[in-house]
């Protein structure tokens, strides 16, 4: 039997995601519409988010999902291929049983021909006796799971067949956009002015998985909702900042686009910008997500561009060479699978960067990210200025390390504030420790993944953790003249072994500012 869904006890319910959700906050009735639901997102991500917010309770009773794509796929035979997808890659959801008939039953299937016209009338009209079967209203929620060359094409089929706008005017149409948003400034504009020919800004939901992260959306309520922290966060008592996003695999199968793009683009423009901004930016007036997405634009418009010829300062490239990780051999960047033999190509990137702001002026903001290093781990650690007058004899004042204040958002998730303590003894011996906070001992249910939130949201209609217009053009603005400098300067990709740290000359510009990067 199909289990009916109701919307009680959201405070009470021990589903970390309804915890605290409004009763008025449930979702309204809708089809979720997948393009490219047979992709890797989708099945890896997307639908095992869907099957997580259903069997939580948070998916409305009138609701639908719909994937189009090109398989010839029967209804039954693509709620098949998503019960191995979530057997394979979210075993702990148990993908049988009643909970998964229920859901298996809202999944649907459209297929895509060659002939857009007649493959968009097909799903409009799929769409439309979905819609009356499960009475969702005229509500759709698109979600652009597609190549991003098929973006811009795709909203427009949409556009032609009169699905982007209601016609009455009543019901909601919204369209999530995946990332990458552009290849660079002028191709992000040319995309936002598509979108927006079509779509209203308030439709359209530019999305980055990083903002769902739990650790990352905690940033905020570190800062704002603590009366130490914000005190702290300027130039009286910063000295820098380190963001680190490192990652201990290769490109995998991502050569083909990877090889096109590059660190800077893959990670910098989007996941370490959002947080430069979350971490810098000034309290915004109220948790509208307007006003926060306001604040987190008007910093990353204070960043000063740094300028082509001064790339070989501020900036490292580096490659990932062949070599042994965790005692096995792995290949090098340019012997991976779709990579030019010859590439240049950076798969790691290290940036200094200054905010033309009161509040950070002459505090560098060091920012830097790679595949094949040493571990998996992602940090925002706020470095303090030295203390200023040493109380303390030289023997004892060398073990004084400056204060540490460091966000771990992967994987261990945390907060972690390094100080001086007296070594318990008959002398004065000094030595730093560590205050640590982990979410895992200090929450028991574990965070709802990223997409599950991120989609919640979108089908409730909040925009606050997708990425407005204007930020990204401004990311852009950002990284359009590291690239034209490294162009101009034929700066090499320095050349680094997997399980270490990044290319020396990463050290070397630290080295230059007298710091070092943290060991994590
Ligand atoms: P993928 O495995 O290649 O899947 C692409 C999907 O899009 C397939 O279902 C494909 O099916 C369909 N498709 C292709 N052209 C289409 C069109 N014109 N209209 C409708 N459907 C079309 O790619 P993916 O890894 O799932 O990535 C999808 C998007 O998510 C990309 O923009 C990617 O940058 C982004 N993304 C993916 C990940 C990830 O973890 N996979 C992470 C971040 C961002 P048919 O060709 O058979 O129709």
């Amino acid at each position: 039997m199909v289990e009916d869904l109701q919307f009680t006890n959201l405070e009470s319910s021990p589903n970390p995601l309804r915890r605290g959700l409004p009763r008025e906050k449930a979702v309204m009735p809708c089809v979720f519409v997948v393009f490219g639901g047979t992709g890797d997102l989708a099945h890896r991500k997307l639908l095992p988010a869907l099957y997580h917010l259903y069997r939580g309770g948070l998916l409305p009773r009138k609701f639908a999902i719909l994937s189009y794509a090109s398989g010839d796929l029967t209804d039954d035979q693509y709620r098949e291929s998503i019960q191995e997808s979530i057997q394979n890659f979210a075993p702990s959801m148990s993908a049988e049983g009643n909970k998964w008939e229920g859901f298996a039953q809202l999944l649907h299937h459209c297929r895509r021909t060659s002939d857009v016209a007649e493959s968009m009338q097909r799903l409009k009209k799929r769409l439309a006796e979905i819609d009356s079967s499960v009475r969702a209203e005229g509500n759709y929620l698109f979600y652009l799971a597609v190549p991003p060359s098929a973006f811009a094409a795709t909203a427009k089929g949409l556009h032609d067949v009169g699905l982007a706008q209601d016609p009455e005017g009543r019901a909601w149409r919204r369209l999530i956009i995946e990332k990458p948003f552009g290849t660079d400034l002028q191709s992000a504009r040319n995309l936002n002015r598509e979108l927006q020919s079509i779509f209203r800004e308030e439709q359209i939901y530019r999305i980055d998985h990083y903002w769902g992260k739990e650790t990352v959306q905690n940033i905020l309520v570190f800062r704002f909702a603590n009366e130490f922290v914000e005190p702290l966060l300027n130039s009286t008592y910063v000295d820098h900042i380190q963001i680190t996003v490192a990652e201990n695999i290769g490109v995998e199968q991502r050569g083909k686009f990877y090889d096109v793009t590059g660190a800077l683009r893959d990670m910098v423009q989007n996941h370490l910008l959002q947080v430069t901004a979350l971490v810098c930016m000034e309290p915004p007036p109220s948790l509208d997500p307007e006003a926060v997405r306001d604040e987190k634009t008007k910093l990353l418009r204070s960043i000063r561009r740094i300028q082509p010829e001064d790339v070989t300062e501020v900036t490292v490239r580096g490659q990932y060479a062949p070599g042994v990780f965790l005692g096995e051999r792995v290949k090098g960047y340019r012997e991976e699978d779709d990579v030019a033999p010859d590439s240049d190509v950076e798969t790691y990137v290290a940036l200094k960067l200054n905010i033309d702001n009161r509040r950070w002026h002459g505090v560098p903001i060091y920012l830097r990210t790679g595949k094949r290093l040493a571990k998996r781990v992602s940090e925002v650690a706020v470095r303090l200025r030295n203390v200023p007058q040493m109380l303390f004899d030289d023997a004892q004042a060398s073990e004084i390390q400056p204060n540490v204040i460091s966000l771990q958002i992967q994987p261990d998730e945390g907060i972690s504030v390094r100080f001086q303590a007296k070594v318990p003894g008959l002398t004065l011996n000094i030595r730093p420790v560590r205050m640590d906070f982990k979410y895992g001992a200090a929450f028991a249910p574990s965070a709802p993944e990223a997409y599950e939130r991120l989609l919640l949201d979108a089908m409730l209609g909040d925009t606050s953790l997708y990425a407005r217009d204007g930020f990204v053009e401004a990311a852009w603005e950002l990284v359009d003249p590291i690239i034209e400098g490294w162009q101009l300067t034929k700066m090499p990709a320095h050349s680094y072994l997997p399980g270490s740290w990044g290319p020396k000359e990463a050290d070397d510009m630290m080295a230059r500012d007298g710091r070092r990067w943290r060991r994590l």
